[in-house]
């Protein structure tokens, strides 16, 4: 079985990333392109609890694929609520383009 942890990281890493440089006025196939690879995780990630919670935290909280701003902090949201289950701590999601598109300030 894949390490969970690891997968965690590149995966959280990869979906923050494209949301962070995901259109702020995203075009039809850009907007569905979106739902259909947040709606697969659900079916294909392979941790299957972790898949099966996720399928069940979008279903709650479906994706807003309107633009960069509103993704970035839904997926933030997600991933609080993961942390949360995980007992780990909560991220503040104004931070989240510091943490995942622009870099600490200087
Ligand atoms: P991670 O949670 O992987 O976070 C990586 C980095 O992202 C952090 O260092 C921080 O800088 C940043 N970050 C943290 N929170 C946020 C946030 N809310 N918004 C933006 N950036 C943030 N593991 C399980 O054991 N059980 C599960 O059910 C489970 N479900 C998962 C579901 C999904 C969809 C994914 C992608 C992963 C899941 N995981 C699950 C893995 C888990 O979320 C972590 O990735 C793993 O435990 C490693 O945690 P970490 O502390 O290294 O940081």
């Amino acid at each position: 079985p894949p390490d969970v942890e690891q997968l965690g990281r590149a995966t959280w890493t990869f979906l923050h990333t494209t949301a962070a440089y995901y259109p702020e006025k995203p075009n039809s196939s850009q907007r569905a392109n979106m739902l259909m690879l947040l709606r697969s995780l659900p079916v294909l990630y392979p941790c299957t609890w972790c898949a099966d919670d996720f399928g069940e935290n979008i279903q709650k909280s479906p994706p807003d694929v309107s633009g960069r701003t509103a993704l970035s902090k839904w997926l933030c949201e997600r991933h609080n609520e993961v942390n949360q289950k995980l007992g780990k701590e909560r991220f503040d999601c104004a931070k989240v383009d510091e943490r995942w598109k622009d870099g600490p300030p200087d």
